[in-house]
């Protein structure tokens, strides 16, 4: 069994608003947990640490002792809930990070610069918790056990971002990242997400508003829609949503998508949902 959980699926800033509480307003976090796994299979795998991350750590403290991070990329919206992750202040807990640098410095460095004093008051030479930082290459896979990775580069400026498929005993889930795909990427998408069950894809804009947004770095839904259906995935989900859409703009944002997406199911992602792969029953929230 496979459990996808989104923890925070707003775009480029954290939105706190009386008009965005049924979606949420924390930033990127994905938590795929895979069950009945071997010694050589990670079980948690957590997908960005943008500041979902926060909620993600407060509600599982006890039950974290280690999970393998998959970094798309590290703009502040993907990295901002890493010094608040509860568990990496476990003495005994292991964490492994997985990211294509990004500049000639690379992951470890940036979020080593993020805790620096003064941007934050507790420095990642201090943690308890081990921290094992490998870079990769922009393109790629790799076996982990039964946890079959697999990666490729979108087009998000200045300097790209990773999408990632997981496939696992079947089950297969694909996160886009941040991809503007009428730039480029749209092909190396199609290819990873080739019969997902779910796509968690960057549609952050709406049709009308993205003339306008040319060149920022995301999509809008009718292209995720189209690269969707070419890959033929199971199910498809929204998200990296505007900061500055509210519940009801999202609700619309889907609705316009659905109507695009012919028998392919769509839906907003949103803070806390939850869907089982594998389950007796699916389960969904
Ligand atoms: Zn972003
Ligand atoms: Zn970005």
């Amino acid at each position: 069994m496979l459990k996808l959980t989104t923890w925070g699926t707003r775009g480029s800033l954290p939105t706190t608003s009386t008009r965005c509480v049924r979606y949420g307003g924390a930033t990127t976090c994905l938590e795929i947990e895979l069950f009945d796994t071997d010694s050589n299979t990670p079980n948690r795998i957590i997908i960005d640490a943008g500041t979902g991350l926060a909620e993600l750590g407060r509600r599982k403290f006890s039950e974290i002792d280690g999970a393998l991070f998959l970094q798309t990329h590290l703009h502040w919206d993907h990295i901002q809930g890493f010094p608040f992750f509860g568990p990496l202040f476990k003495a005994g807990a292991e964490f492994r990070f997985l990211g294509a640098p990004r500049d000639s410095t690379g992951l470890e460095a940036t979020l080593r610069e993020q805790m620096r004093a003064p941007n934050f008051p507790v420095s990642l030479d201090i943690l308890p918790s081990k921290l094992v930082f490998d870079d990769i290459e922009r393109q790629g896979s790799m076996l982990l056990g039964e946890l079959r990775l697999s990666w490729d580069e979108m087009h998000h400026p200045s300097d790209g971002c990773t999408a990632w498929a997981l496939e696992y005993r079947g089950f297969k889930v694909v996160f886009s990242g941040d991809a503007e795909l009428n730039l480029g990427g749209a092909k190396a998408l199609e290819a990873l997400a080739q019969n997902a069950d779910i796509l968690v894809a960057d549609a952050q804009y709406l049709e009308h508003e993205y003339p306008a947004r040319v060149g920022w770095g995301h999509s809008t839904p009718s292209q995720v829609v189209e690269v969707a259906k070419r890959a033929s995935v199971q199910r498809l989900l929204l998200t990296h949503h505007d900061p500055s859409h509210d519940d009801d703009t999202l609700d619309q944002k889907a609705e316009g998508a659905r109507l695009l997406a012919g028998h392919m199911p769509v839906s907003n992602a949103h803070d806390g949902m939850s869907i089982c792969l594998g389950a007796p029953l699916a389960l969904a929230s």
